[in-house]
């Protein structure tokens, strides 16, 4: 006989995040079938909503199929209880990456929002200290020249170090997680890792499967600038840190990079701001938007616009160009030291998830 044994907390931390209910689910698996890109066999999100009310946290911990959804609301909007089963997935991929994190300390500071002065004066100290221990810890005289304030050497050695850092820590937790999807969903392999990869990559670039989504059409084009502004402005980051090295910088307002930089903010200030725009007046069917995924958006707006001021600041000898040159940076590290705790890791756990589904043939749509 099988005893099943809730674990209260995970149910209580499920309902907190998703804010929406459990055990009103009558199971008439209606959300499943309006599901698009769930697959045929095993579908979601019905199983998961059941399991989630009865807080069966082992299998929902390490599990493919809550990454394969795209949080498109279809299932949310067609509930007749009014369950967002949405949102109780999109919950349920939270505590999975603040499962992976760690150390867990920072997981914990940065998804409660008392903590919040907290997170953000860890890396303003840590820079404030670098340029301290540089010794040019005070406004350089004349025109805005950045690297008088913080000389390049010692700005690209700490930030290649830090990126190195979480990029390790981070690696530690995916092996986990591909550790347990393998244990906890065996399946039979048929499709090879590269094949899973390439396919993966492919659904990635075009984000195809939210096209399936009828509830909220937007979405695919907001991922998609979001997408391809963030992949742009790292392009450009790297070409900016070779101009440095080869002694070309600063760059002319009309370089090539210059100008691809702009277009990437651009990009992203529009799909952020759509984002923004659809989880403030169109709640219905945004979802729920607790704290994580309002870090995620404001952080990333604050940066890509605190780095058009800084442009801006540099050209017209702006006074406050070194405040904000100061405000990017914390923005900047904010971002890649807290990447694997916030909405952010969603990318990396989505991206492993899929090729381990796509290597187990999980991948053929009832609605196509
Ligand atoms: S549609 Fe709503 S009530 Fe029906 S199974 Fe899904 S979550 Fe439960
Ligand atoms: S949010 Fe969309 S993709 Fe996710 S389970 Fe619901 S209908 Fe399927």
């Amino acid at each position: 006989m099988n005893i099943i044994q809730p674990d209260i907390d995970f149910i209580q931390q499920t309902k907190k995040i998703s804010g929406s209910s459990l055990k009103e689910c009558m199971q008439c698996g209606e959300c499943t079938v309006v599901c698009a890109i769930t697959p045929e066999s095993n579908p979601f999100p019905r199983k998961e909503v059941f399991w989630a009310g009865w807080g069966l946290k082992d299998k929902l911990i390490g599990n493919p199929d809550i990454w394969l959804c795209h949080q498109c609301g279809d299932c949310s909007t067609y509930c007749p209880r009014g369950i967002k089963p949405a949102d109780i997935l999109a919950a349920l991929r939270q505590i999975n990456y603040l499962h992976y994190a760690k150390p867990k300390f920072i997981a914990k500071i940065l998804n409660n929002p008392v903590f919040f002065p907290i997170s953000l004066a860890i890396p303003l100290v840590v820079i404030l200290a670098i340029i301290y221990a540089a010794g040019t810890l005070k406004i350089p005289p004349g025109p805005v020249n950045f690297s008088k304030f913080f000389p390049h050497a010692w700005l690209n050695s700490s930030f290649l170090t830090l990126t190195l850092l979480v990029i390790s820590t981070t690696l530690f937790s995916i092996r986990k997680f591909w550790s347990d999807l393998k244990n906890n969903y065996p399946g039979k392999k048929q499709l090879s890792k590269f094949r899973s990869v390439k396919s993966v990559i492919n659904e990635i670039m075009t984000h195809s499967n939210f096209s399936k989504c009828n509830s909220q059409k937007h979405r695919r084009t907001s991922h998609l600038m979001v997408f391809y502004g963030f992949i742009l402005l790292l392009l450009v980051t790297v070409m900016a840190i070779i101009a440095v090295i080869t002694d070309n910088y600063p760059l002319p307002f009309f370089s090539p990079v210059k100008i691809a930089g702009n277009f990437a903010a651009l990009l992203l200030l529009t799909g952020l701001g759509i984002m923004i725009y659809q989880r403030l007046f169109n709640k219905e069917i945004s979802g729920n938007s607790n704290y994580s995924d309002w870090l995620l958006l404001i952080s990333f707006f604050l940066l890509t616009l605190s780095g058009v001021f800084l442009e801006i600041g540099r050209f017209q000898n702006w006074n406050i160009s070194y405040h904000i040159y100061i405000f990017h940076l914390v923005s900047v590290w904010f971002i890649i030291i807290y990447a694997p705790y916030m909405k952010f890791g969603h990318f990396l756990y989505r991206t492993v998830a899929l090729v381990y589904a796509k290597s187990r043939g999980r991948n053929t749509y009832i609605i196509s």
